[in-house]
């Protein structure tokens, strides 16, 4: 207990002074997490980025100082203690101190920690405010440019969220730096960063602060700029630093992107609003040739921002992924539509029990560092949910989707043989689906995982064939086993003879590798009767079933064949 024994509900005036203090102290603490306590209420508000690291049970508590001590190494308490101790009763006390704090992860980090107390009129302790440095996380400064680093970056933005601050962010980068570095050495690679950085910084007219957060991806943060001045002054760095120009004598050539994302609202934090920038640039950078891409934070039917719908989103993930679904789609055999698997799909349910699709989601979280949590939790549970199936269909087959964050992980394959192993799922009843979206990855690796999954016995599939730029070249390097013709090839079959033909070929594709197709979104009969025709192994579409719950796919699909077969 840092106060007086007893809690009282805190009033809204205290509560309006407590964040005024808060407020104050967050704006100027670079680098350190701060808490304030309201001492006659013994109540306090935390810093978002503490709460977060440490697990805290929220950044407004009653009684913080007791929380706070359980998350204190047992051997420090003590120390701990006497210091908060003596602070209170020698009347100007300023407490600083050296222990270690246990965080989110179960690891003690080491802690210093300062605070003082504040007094009223009458010469009585007021507030206790108090600074956390955490020696565990990195200094904020980038050696090659001397810009502030990524963690400078996280920990400007988690105070500008803390203090309801709104800011913009945009994150500029070039592509293929990698041959930058390899035509000129790693130095050069430097100097022409420098160089950009600098050119920049004389041109941004002090609209805000630049931070370099990893390899050639530099950020700014922006508290006056709309995104539309930030629009045209990225426009007039492509004018300038997309031409050729020379450095040290050397002809110099790039190619730059650059995403952005506004924040008015607070409800978020620095993750996931990372998550979303990183988003933005990429959409630059793979779909937009570099054109400046905004992260639309629009709202949505219940009134939520999506910055702050992502948020929760990552908040289920982080909680055991409360709140997702798996939802199974059939998938029929061509020749006589009959069962053949499943494809899981998974849905995110929010507060008021609305299904959030995918396409809302997955496409942020993928650059989230939480994501291969998300598609171990969805493997498991449709493995644990589809094993029933096999005592009455021993052929079915599973398909899960798989995300280029997961298979960038080294331990991938471990994670899928111990979650098969665990959950008593055989390997040839599952398949995975790879997109081409997977080409961000090094093809040396995708190979060997493909290699590794096809000797386990697992099925692997090429999604959204077509869609992407290296279809072939993947089918070339990889085995597939099935090729998942994109909807968008066969929506208008029964009018385009060229989609017709499309599958045709496709289908000459597949007989040429080894691989089985299988089409998307098919919707009605006739579709279904042209596809017919073709070497088409399976279907999957709107004609046999939406994506649906595991009950109901259980009821429609596999109950009734068991009672068939008895
Ligand atoms: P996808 O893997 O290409 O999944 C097929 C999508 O097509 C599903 O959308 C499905 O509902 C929709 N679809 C199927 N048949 C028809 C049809 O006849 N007509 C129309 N109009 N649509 C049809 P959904 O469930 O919204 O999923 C969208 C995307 O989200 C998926 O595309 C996939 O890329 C991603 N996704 C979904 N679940 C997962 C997951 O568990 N992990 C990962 N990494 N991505 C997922
Ligand atoms: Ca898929
Ligand atoms: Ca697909």
């Amino acid at each position: 207990m840092w106060v007086n024994g007893m809690t009282k509900e805190i009033t809204e005036k205290r509560l309006q002074k407590l964040n005024a203090v808060f407020e104050s102290y967050a704006m100027v603490a670079e680098g350190t997490d701060v808490y304030v306590c309201d001492v006659a209420y013994d109540y306090s508000r935390w810093s978002k980025k503490a709460v977060e690291l440490y697990g805290l049970p929220g950044e407004y508590m009653y009684a913080a100082g007791d929380i706070w001590e359980s998350y204190v190494h047992p051997d420090d308490r003590n120390v701990y203690r006497s210091s908060i101790d003596e602070i209170f009763a020698n009347g100007c006390g300023i407490h600083d101190m050296q222990y270690r704090a246990k965080n989110l992860a179960g690891k003690y980090n080491m802690c210093t920690c300062k605070g003082v107390v504040l007094k009223n009129d009458a010469g009585e302790p007021e507030y206790f405010v108090g600074m956390i440095r955490n020696h565990s996380l990195n200094e904020s400064v980038d050696n090659v440019t001397g810009l502030r680093n990524k963690n400078g970056f996280f920990n400007d933005v988690s105070r500008y969220l803390d203090c309801g601050i709104p800011f913009r962010i945009v994150m500029y980068g070039a592509t293929n730096y990698t041959g930058i570095n390899d035509l000129f050495g790693y130095d050069f690679g430097t100097r022409i960063l420098q160089h950009c950085i600098r050119y920049v910084q004389d041109h941004n007219q002090n609209i805000g602060d630049l931070y370099r957060l990893d390899g050639v991806r530099v950020a700014l943060i922006s508290r006056t700029a709309t995104i539309e001045q930030l629009r045209e002054n990225y426009r007039q760095y492509q004018e300038v630093l997309q031409k050729p120009f020379l450095l040290d004598g050397r002809q110099v050539l790039l190619e730059i992107n650059a995403g952005a994302v506004a924040v008015d609202r607070f409800d978020t934090n620095a993750d996931t609003i990372f998550s979303c920038l990183t988003r933005a640039y990429q959409e630059s950078k793979y779909n937009k040739q570099g054109d400046f891409s905004f992260f639309e934070n629009g709202n949505s039917k219940n009134g939520i921002y999506r910055l702050e719908r992502i948020n929760r989103i990552r908040n289920s993930v982080i909680q055991q992924c409360s709140n997702f679904e798996v939802f199974y789609q059939p998938i029929m055999t061509a020749e006589n539509e009959e069962l053949e698997g499943a494809e899981a799909l998974i849905r995110w349910i929010d507060e008021g029990g609305n299904i959030v699709p995918p396409d809302d989601f997955i496409p942020v979280l993928e650059n989230d560092a939480l994501f291969p949590e998300l598609g171990e939790w969805i493997l498991r549970q449709a493995m644990k949910e589809c094993r029933e199936i096999l005592k009455t269909i021993p052929d079915f087959v599973l398909n899960v989707n798989l995300s280029y964050a997961q298979l960038q992980k080294l331990d991938f394959l471990d994670t899928v043989k111990s979650a098969m192993e665990e959950v008593g799922y055989p390997p040839e009843n599952l398949c995975l689906e790879i997109t081409e979206r997977c080409r961000f990855l090094d093809m040396e690796r995708l190979m060997a995982i493909c290699r590794d999954l096809n000797r386990y016995g697992i099925k692997v599939a090429l999604d959204d064939f077509g869609t992407g730029f290296s279809s072939l070249s993947i089918l070339q390097s990889l085995h597939i086993d099935i090729l998942k013709i994109d909807r968008q090839f066969v929506k208008d079959i029964v009018r385009d003879g060229r989609q017709e033909r499309l599958v045709r070929s496709i289908g000459k594709v597949g007989e040429i590798f080894g691989s089985r197709i299988c089409v998307e979104g098919v919707e009605t009969e006739e579709m279904r009767d042209i596809l017919r025709k073709y070497d088409v192994y399976t279907f999957q579409g709107y004609l046999y079933s939406k994506p649906i719950p595991h009950r109901e796919f259980m009821k429609r699909y596999v109950e009734k064949h068991a009672d068939a077969e008895q």
